[in-house]
């Protein structure tokens, strides 16, 4: 089918939500994808942080395959082994306390305010302003974002958002506060990492007042940020935490990780998911896990990052670099990064993100190599000074 085939269809046939870039991708292998007429694209996306290991990864084509083959779904009526192996795996890894396993980021941040609110019996949640948390309903109440709620009121009653600073972080959290609900790195919304001091702030007001302190790491979770966990570089540990996009390596996977206070909080019958943890996504998720928590790729990530945003901050009409890892963010002089994009991928052959009118978005393969990494800086740097800087 044609590109312009596939565009007919999806006007005529696929409810509009997405604005999709005019490009058919058909195959994928590491840091690289083809097009449908073989030419081969940078990914500097990943899927929106999905593909952290790049695409394809052997090691988690044959976990999917090998668990394909032998058992995909039976429900959670029943036990399976991958699921249970990789509740192990993450609760050793991060808080401590139990794993709730659905399909996608909101849904993980939706059992996380179920907990929440169970926990507290009642109680409102605090967000900050700007943040993402999901689509769904409890998410969306908690996606301080105008444009994103408005059109769906009424939501769900006892949300708050609030500026990400320590005292009005501070000064929202009483006695009826279930949850602070943040991403320490706010990605939607153009990558811009939470002061230590508002996120110490939500630490201390939680604790003060009995709430639960939620960070939501659908984004910033699976080593995107250098750390296997973000908060693991905050010096703050949150009470839950959620986890999606990378987490199984390409495949749909959502987690609530709680630590121990919260672990036996929802008890049977309070939550669950027909497909969670199934035991294809868990054996994928398992293999991710596996390669990502290794302390020479997080090394890296690190090493990488400091050096794409020092390269980046240097290439013409470019402002204010930021992020963690390999979360990048930065702001173009006199904006059009929506066009820079477009430009990027039909020009260049480069996959970037634009989160707003000015602000361009790079989530990179954890796996880029240097050679490519300099390929993306020269591709980066060609569409930057064609736009006459
Ligand atoms: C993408 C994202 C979500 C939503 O994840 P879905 O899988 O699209 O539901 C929630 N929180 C953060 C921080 C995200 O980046």
């Amino acid at each position: 089918m044609s590109l312009a085939e596939l565009r007919r269809l999806d006007a005529e046939r696929v409810i509009g939500t997405y604005a999709r870039l005019p490009v058919e991708f058909v195959r994928g292998e590491g840091s690289w994808v083809w097009d449908d007429e073989g030419n081969r694209y940078l990914d500097l996306l990943c899927g929106i942080g999905v593909t952290s290991l790049g695409h394809c990864h052997p090691r988690i084509v044959a976990a999917v395959c090998e668990q394909a083959g032998r058992l995909m779904h039976v429900s959670n009526l029943f036990h399976t082994e991958p699921a249970m192996r990789l509740a192990e795996r993450l609760s050793t890894s991060s808080l401590g306390g139990k794993v709730f396993f659905c399909n996608s980021g909101a849904e993980a941040n939706e059992a996380a305010l179920k907990l929440a609110r169970r926990a507290k019996r009642g109680g409102d949640v605090v967000s900050v302003a700007g943040g993402f948390h999901g689509r769904t309903f409890g998410a969306l109440s908690a996606t301080a974002q105008e444009s994103k709620q408005a059109p769906f009121a009424p939501l769900v009653p006892g949300f708050r958002a609030v500026a990400p600073s320590a005292e009005a972080i501070a000064a929202a959290v009483d006695d009826g506060t279930a949850a602070v609900l943040l991403e320490p790195v706010l990605g939607e919304s153009g990558v811009h990492p939470l002061a230590a001091d508002a996120l110490i702030a939500a630490r201390e007001a939680c604790d003060r007042h009995g709430a639960a302190l939620i960070f939501d790491e659908v984004q910033t979770g699976m080593g995107r940020t250098g750390s296997l966990w973000a908060y693991e570089q905050t010096g703050v540990v949150p009470d839950a935490m959620t986890s999606a996009k990378a987490l199984a390596g390409g495949l749909p996977m959502g987690a609530l990780i709680t630590g121990e206070r919260l672990a036996d909080v929802l008890q049977p019958g309070d939550h669950g998911s027909t497909f969670g943890g199934g035991p294809v996504v868990a054996a994928a998720a398992l293999a991710a896990l596996e390669e990502t928590a290794s302390p020479d790729l997080l090394a890296r990530v690190r090493e990488l990052g400091e050096r794409l945003r020092a390269e980046i901050a240097a290439l013409p009409g470019v402002m204010r670099v930021r992020g963690r890892g390999l979360m990048i963010g930065f702001d173009l002089d006199g904006g059009g990064a929506p066009e820079l994009v477009l430009a990027l991928l039909t020009e260049h052959r480069l996959i970037a993100n634009a989160t707003g009118p000015e602000t361009v978005r790079l989530l990179p393969p954890l796996t880029l190599s240097d050679d490519e990494a300099g390929e993306a800086l020269e591709r980066l740097g060609a569409a930057l000074g064609a736009r006459g800087g």
